[in-house]
C-alpha cells in the first residue's frame, strides 16, 4: 500500500469570511468535490450534538474525509513551523517538552528530537521505501554544505534518516517535483532557464506517478505559509487555484485502491489574511482513499501528534 503525504505549510481551517479567508471566496472545484461541494473552512465540518463538546466532527464524502487537527497542543503562543513539522514527523508533543512553539527553522532542541528518530527513519528501519519528492536546486546544497543555510524540519528529518534529498538532476529527469509544483519558479527566480515546466495538472500526475514508486512519498509546499504572511488576497487566489489544478491531475491519476493521500499542515496562516502572524485555528487533515482505509486512519486523528502514529499503524496493518 502506498501513502502520499502532501504537506501544505501554514494552512488552517478558518472562518466563513470571504474578506479574510481565501478558502471562503475562491472557487476550488476539485478540493471542494472532496468535501461534498463544501468550502475548505471550519464551518463545513458537522457540528457536535452537544454544543459544550470541545471538538469537531469529521466530514466524510465519497472519496475523502476531512478532520480538524489541534495544532496548539496545549502550549501557549501561536504554533510555529519547526515544532509543528517536527510533531507531524515524530508524534511527540515537542512544544510541550521544550515549553514553547518554535520556528521557522529548528533550533538545537527541536533538531535533536528529529535526529533521534522520525517517520522517515522508522519506516526505513521497517523496510519501507520512503522519499521526499521535492527537488532542491544546487544553491540549496551549497548553502547547507557551507553552513550558510539551515535545514528546515522536514529535510532535516529526511537527511537524518539517511535518505538523499532530490536534486536538479532528479527534477530534470522527471523523478521529483519543484517546490512550486510547475518548475516555473526555477526558471524565473533561480536562473535555471532549462528547467522543464509542467502545467499544474501535469504536476499532479507526476506526484501520483512518484508516489507509486515508494511506500511513503512526501511533498512539502511552503508557498502557502509565505502567502499567508504576505496578506495579499490576489496572491492567495492564484496559489489556491494552482493547488486545485494540481489536485485535479493527482485525483485523475490516483487509484483509491492503492493507498491513502493525506493533505495536512503545521499551523494556520493563509486562512486568515487579516493577520500577518500564524493563527490558532485547527489545521486540516484531508484523507483521500477507499473508505475502509480512511476510517481506520482517521479514527485516531484529533491533533498533530496523532499523524505519525496513524501512518505507522497504516503500514503495520500490512494492508
Ligand atoms: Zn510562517
Amino acid at each position: 500500500m502506498k501513502f502520499l503525504f502532501i504537506f501544505l505549510d501554514g494552512v488552517g481551517l478558518g472562518v466563513n469570511d470571504p474578506l479574510i479567508n481565501p478558502f471562503a471566496c475562491v472557487r476550488l472545484p476539485h478540493l471542494e468535490s472532496l468535501l461534498g461541494g463544501r468550502p475548505f473552512i471550519l464551518a463545513s465540518l458537522p457540528i457536535p450534538d452537544d454544543p459544550e463538546q470541545n471538538y469537531y466532527l469529521q466530514l466524510e464524502s465519497g472519496r475523502a474525509t476531512l478532520v480538524a487537527l489541534d495544532a496548539g497542543l496545549g502550549v501557549p503562543g501561536l504554533p510555529q513551523s519547526a515544532t509543528g513539522q517536527a510533531v507531524l514527523l515524530t508524534g511527540i508533543n515537542i512544544p510541550q517538552a521544550i515549553g514553547y512553539h518554535y520556528g521557522p527553522k529548528p533550533n538545537q532542541a527541536v533538531a535533536e528530537f528529529l535526529r533521534d528518530g522520525n517517520l522517515f527513519s522508522t519506516l526505513r528501519e521497517r523496510g519501507k521505501n520512503t522519499a521526499l519528492i521535492n527537488a532542491y536546486p544546487p544553491r540549496y546544497f551549497h548553502g547547507i554544505d557551507s553552513g550558510r543555510r539551515m535545514f528546515s524540519s522536514i529535510p532535516l528529518a529526511v537527511a537524518s534518516a539517511g535518505i538523499p534529498l532530490k536534486t536538479q538532476e532528479d527534477l530534470f529527469s522527471g523523478k521529483a517535483l519543484s517546490a512550486d509544483f510547475t518548475g516555473q519558479g526555477w526558471r524565473d527566480r533561480l536562473g535555471l532557464p532549462d528547467t522543464p515546466v509542467l502545467t499544474p495538472p501535469q504536476a499532479g500526475e507526476r506526484m501520483a506517478a512518484l508516489a507509486a514508486e515508494y511506500d511513503l512519498a512526501f511533498f512539502e509546499y511552503w508557498l502557502s505559509d509565505y502567502a499567508g504572511h504576505g496578506q495579499d488576497m490576489a496572491t492567495a487566489r492564484i496559489l489556491l487555484e494552482t493547488i486545485d489544478q494540481v489536485l485535479s491531475g493527482l485525483l485523475e491519476a490516483w487509484d483509491d485502491n492503492q493507498g491513502l493521500i493525506l493533505i495536512t499542515s503545521d499551523h494556520g496562516n493563509l486562512e486568515d489574511l487579516s493577520t500577518r502572524r500564524h493563527t490558532a485555528n485547527p489545521v486540516p487533515a484531508l484523507v483521500i482513499g477507499e473508505p475502509i482505509y480512511r476510517r481506520t486512519f482517521t479514527s485516531s486523528l484529533s491533533k498533530l501528534t496523532d499523524v505519525t502514529p496513524a501512518i505507522l499503524n497504516f503500514f503495520a496493518r500490512g494492508i
